[in-house]
């Protein structure tokens, strides 16, 4: 290979976002260690000192492992472009001598399924050793296993067709074919958001209507408050997983859902879960998710027409280590080195989610009870050990949601 101005390009980034990833973790985890001995004033009638030091060495804990994950990812970046993993790669699916678009989706497949073997390690040590630790694990081995093995099955079963689709517009399509495949990609994305809580959430998780009597009634009359018709309320068998608790609004036009999991119905009273799900539907009342994806459309088209440009320079593929230019390849690298690039613009996506969060906030406060909500936030911060003292740059770089203290003594108006 030969190293040129793209090949400079991606190092730079590649090493300026991993100094800045690295420096943030350290921040956090010296920030959290020095408030691990005192519980922050406005939680100190609500969450005891032992609980507070555990979501600290918690979050430390998971704080070292994203390290790890992050050194080993890209490690494995570089063997791919600069140490000749591709082009390897490359070499043995061309020796078959098919169309372009055969081997490339072999290409693109068998990319992703070395990925999925490669993780397996750290998600190991994830899920048994650390979430276990921590009394957080209820997942089996044998579930682990034919979790993982259906994940690679749904995604050989989906993927093969997005990717012979899109190869096969980006080869006969001419000079327009990004736009062709944005358009194809957003009539994925939207599909699959319509598709996955009916179809695919089931494949790994049971879905049980709502079933209490008095829980359901609340929330019906809150549903009818707030003018919102969904295709019912679930609670998922979210501990066979994990004791870790949560609730979240899936699904598009008529397949909208409430889910809560099993964990968190058990621990919230009826008022927080009414409180709860007051918040999730000010995430659709408030057009967060029409808004989402808006966004994602204009940088995916955005994406798109650079890589239009990219991928007809032959110094794109010499300097990230390949020797015959192809879409396919063109394609694979681009998604390869993209994530390089966002990184530096993630704090603004951290920043609308924060903000999406204060609206829904806003919004529940309106239809049902702040108090309820503070009360609810306070226990599922608790039972799922997340600090309460992130370091705030590494906050404001990554968090989706507002750190507990400001987000609580807004909802009480201070
Ligand atoms: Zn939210």
């Amino acid at each position: 290979m030969e190293f040129n101005e793209i090949s400079w390009l991606v190092l730079a980034a590649l090493a300026i976002g991993l100094v800045v990833q690295l420096w943030l973790e350290k921040r956090h985890i010296t920030y959290i260690r020095a408030h691990r001995d005192k519980v922050p004033d406005a939680f100190a009638d609500k969450i005891p000192l032992d609980a507070h030091q555990k979501a600290a060495d918690y979050t430390i804990a998971k704080t070292h492992l994203g390290i790890a994950s992050t050194l080993l990812s890209t490690g494995i970046l570089l063997l791919w472009i600069f140490g000749g993993g591709l082009e390897l790669l490359d070499t043995a699916w061309r020796s078959f001598a098919w169309s372009n678009i055969l081997t490339g989706t072999a290409l693109i497949l068998s990319f992703m399924l070395i990925g999925s073997l490669i993780d397996i390690p750290l998600s190991l040590y994830s899920t048994f050793v650390l979430e276990d630790r921590f009394g957080f694990n209820k997942m089996t081995g044998k579930l682990f296993i034919v979790d993982m093995l259906k994940g690679i099955a749904l995604a050989f079963l989906i993927g093969t067709p997005l990717i012979l689709a899109v190869l096969w517009i980006m080869e006969k399509s001419g000079s327009l074919w990004w736009f062709y495949v944005w358009a194809v990609w957003m009539g994925f994305s939207l599909l699959m958001m319509w598709a996955y809580p009916k179809f695919i959430a089931p494949i790994f998780n049971k879905f049980q209507p709502l079933e209490d009597k008095e829980l359901k009634d609340r929330i019906t009359a809150l549903l009818e408050r707030c003018g919102f018709a969904s295709n019912g309320i679930f609670v998922m068998d979210g501990s066979t997983r994990s004791g870790h608790g949560n609730a979240y609004f899936t699904g598009f036009g008529a397949n909208k859902r409430i889910v809560f999991f099993d964990t968190l119905i058990k621990s919230l009273s009826a008022d927080e879960t009414e409180a709860v799900l007051a918040h999730e539907l000010g995430h659709f009342k408030r057009n967060h998710i029409k808004k989402s994806i808006a966004l994602m459309a204009a940088m995916s088209l955005a994406g798109l027409a650079i890589l239009g440009w990219l991928i007809e320079n032959p110094a794109f593929y010499s300097g990230l280590g390949i020797s015959s230019v192809s879409t396919y390849m063109g394609l694979l690298l681009f998604m390869l080195i993209v994530p390089l690039f966002t990184f530096f613009i993630s704090p603004l996506f951290s920043a609308f989610s924060r903000k999406n969060e204060f609206e829904a906030d806003d919004y529940a406060k309106q239809q049902s009870n702040a108090k309820d909500l503070v009360s609810a936030l306070v226990k599922m911060y608790e039972e799922n050990a997340s600090t309460l003292t992130p370091d705030p740059l590494h906050s404001a770089f990554y968090d989706s949601h507002p750190p507990a203290p400001v987000r609580i003594a807004r909802l009480q108006g201070v």
